[in-house]
C-alpha cells in the first residue's frame, strides 16, 4: 500500500512536470503599453499635468472601485454604460462592487463624503484607468485611460468656457488641434429639457415602426439617444427630428449665448452641433465633444458638459457642475510622432575598472539633469551604432588611457569631434550643446535690441 501510494505519487510529479504549462492570456480588450505607445501615453498626461497647473485645476487621486449604486444612480439606470458596460461584482463581504466607468460620478461622491463644500468652487482633475465591458476595437478598449477635468459648484458660463479653454489649449500644445473640431450644443434646463423630450416623443412615436429595434426600445426608456444613433435607418429620422432651439427657456438661451461669447473672446473655435446629446442623464446646459475623423469610427477625443443634477442624484444639495473626459489612448494616436526618448550622453566604458568608473561618473551627470546610459557590453562599434540610435547627443569613452590620465574622451556624435576632458568639463560642454540654439536665439534678439535701441536713439 505504502509503496504503490509513493509510485502513484511519483509518477503524477513526473507527469505533471511533463505537462506543458499554458501561459495565461490577457484579458480581451486590455492593453500592455510598451515601447512608442508609451511615449506617447507619458506625454500625454505629462502635458495634462502641466496645462492644469496653468488654470488652477487641483489633481485628486481616486479609488478605482466604488460601491455600484455611485454609478447606477448618477448615471441614469437606462444609459448604455449602466445597463450593458460595467464590471460589477460582489466582494468577500456581499457588497456590489463596480470598477469605475467614468470619474465624475466617484469624484462627486468624493466631494459629499469628504465635505468639499468648503473649497467650491474646486477645480479638479484626474486622470487614470477606468473599465467598460464594451466591444474591443482600434481606440476602444474594456481598460482604458482617461484624462478628466471638473469644475464643482460654479454655476456661471464662465466656468464653462474656463474648462473649454483649458480643453482647447491641451489639444494645442499636444500639436493636435489642427484636425478636431469642437462641436457645442445645449441641452438647456430641465424645463426646456421636458419640453424637447415630449416633442420628440411625438416625433418618433409618429415614425416607431421605421427606427431600429433598439431605438424603438430607446424611445421607451431614453428618447434623446435616438438623436446621436449610428443605425442608418434611424438617421433620416432622427435628423428631421425637432432642435431643441424652438423649446429653450429665456434663461437658457442666455446661458448659451454667454458661454458662446466666451468662446469667441477667448478665440475657441466652435460649430454648432444641435443633435449632440451626450450618453449620460445628468448633463445640463452645455454639452460638447472634440471630435476628429482621423480615428475612424472612434472620433470622440475630448467630451463632457454640464451636469448641476448630479449631485442630487447621490444624496447632495443642488450644486452646480461643469466637466470633460478625454480619452489618453485616442489622443497618444493622434499625435503627429512619438516623442523622442530624450537621452543625452552615452558612456562606453572599456573593461572591469573603466565599468566601475562609468558607474560614478554616470550617476554625477544624472545628479546634474543629464540623462545618461551606460552601454557596456558588447562590441565597440555596436555599442556606439546604439548610442547614436537611442539619440544621444555625446559620448563619453573610458579605456585604460583615460583611467590613468584622468580625463575622460568626449565625443560631440554630431560633428565626430573628440577632447579630452574632466567630469566638471563635460557638463558645461552637454549644457553647450543643449542650449546652443537657443542660446543663438537670444543672442540675435539682443544684437536686434540693441540695434533698435541704437536707431531710435535713446541710449547713447
Ligand atoms: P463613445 O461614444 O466613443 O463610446 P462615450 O460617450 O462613451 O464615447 P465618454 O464617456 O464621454 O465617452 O468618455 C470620454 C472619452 O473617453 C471619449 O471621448 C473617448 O475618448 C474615451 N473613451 C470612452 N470609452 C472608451 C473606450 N472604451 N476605450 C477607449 N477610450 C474610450
Ligand atoms: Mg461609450
Amino acid at each position: 500500500m505504502e509503496i504503490s501510494h509513493f509510485r502513484f505519487a511519483a509518477s503524477l510529479a513526473k507527469a505533471l512536470s511533463m505537462a506543458k504549462i499554458q501561459t495565461p492570456q490577457p484579458v480581451r480588450g486590455t492593453q500592455d503599453i510598451f515601447g512608442e505607445d508609451q511615449e506617447r501615453f507619458s506625454h500625454v498626461v505629462e502635458t495634462f499635468e502641466r496645462v492644469r497647473r496653468l488654470y488652477g485645476f487641483r489633481g485628486v487621486q481616486m479609488p478605482v472601485f466604488e460601491p455600484t449604486a455611485v454609478f447606477a444612480r448618477s448615471l441614469g439606470e437606462t444609459t448604455d454604460v449602466v445597463s450593458k458596460e460595467m464590471y460589477s461584482f460582489e466582494d468577500r463581504g456581499g457588497d456590489s462592487l463596480t470598477l469605475r466607468p467614468e470619474f465624475t460620478a466617484g469624484i462627486s461622491r468624493a466631494f459629499l463624503t469628504n465635505g468639499w463644500q468648503q473649497h467650491m468652487p474646486l477645480k479638479l482633475s484626474a486622470h487614470g484607468p477606468l473599465f467598460r465591458y464594451e466591444r474591443p476595437q482600434k481606440g476602444r478598449y474594456r481598460q482604458f485611460h482617461q484624462l478628466d477635468a471638473e469644475i464643482i459648484g460654479a454655476g456661471e458660463a464662465t466656468a464653462d468656457v474656463e474648462l473649454l479653454c483649458f480643453a482647447d489649449q491641451l489639444l494645442q500644445e499636444l500639436g493636435i488641434a489642427d484636425g478636431v473640431t469642437l462641436q457645442l450644443n445645449t441641452l438647456g434646463d430641465a424645463e426646456s429639457r421636458d419640453a424637447w423630450r415630449d416633442a420628440l416623443v411625438e416625433h418618433f412615436q409618429a415614425h416607431r415602426m421605421e427606427l431600429s429595434e433598439d431605438s424603438q426600445d430607446r424611445l421607451e426608456r431614453n428618447p434623446l439617444r435616438i438623436l446621436d444613433s449610428k443605425e442608418r435607418q434611424d438617421r433620416p429620422i432622427a435628423d428631421s427630428a425637432p432642435d431643441i432651439d424652438a423649446y429653450l427657456s429665456s434663461e437658457a438661451k442666455d446661458f448659451f449665448a454667454q458661454v458662446t461669447e466666451g468662446l469667441d473672446a477667448c478665440g475657441v473655435a466652435w460649430t454648432r452641433n444641435s443633435r449632440l446629446v451626450r450618453g449620460l442623464d445628468y448633463y445640463r446646459h452645455t454639452a460638447f465633444e472634440f471630435v476628429t475623423d482621423r480615428l475612424g469610427a472612434q472620433g470622440t477625443v475630448l467630451a463632457g458638459g454640464r451636469y448641476d443634477g448630479l449631485i442630487e442624484t447621490l444624496g447632495g444639495p443642488a450644486t452646480p457642475a461643469v466637466g470633460w473626459a478625454a480619452g489618453i489612448e485616442r489622443l497618444g494616436m493622434l499625435l503627429a510622432e512619438a516623442p523622442q526618448a530624450s537621452l543625452e550622453l552615452a558612456i562606453l566604458p572599456m573593461g572591469d575598472d573603466a565599468t566601475v568608473k562609468a558607474l560614478s561618473v554616470a550617476n554625477e551627470l544624472r545628479k546634474t539633469g543629464l540623462s545618461t546610459e551606460i552601454f557596456g557590453s558588447g562590441k565597440f562599434k555596436k555599442r556606439m551604432a546604439r548610442a547614436n540610435q537611442a539619440g544621444a547627443l555625446a559620448a563619453i569613452i573610458i579605456g585604460e588611457d583615460e583611467l590613468a590620465s584622468g580625463k575622460l574622451q568626449f565625443k560631440n556624435l554630431a560633428t565626430g569631434e573628440q577632447t579630452g576632458l574632466d567630469v566638471a568639463e563635460v557638463i558645461e560642454e552637454m549644457w553647450e550643446l543643449k542650449f546652443s540654439d537657443d542660446l543663438d536665439d537670444l543672442d540675435s534678439e539682443l544684437l536686434a535690441l540693441e540695434q533698435d535701441v541704437k536707431s531710435t536713439g535713446d541710449i547713447d
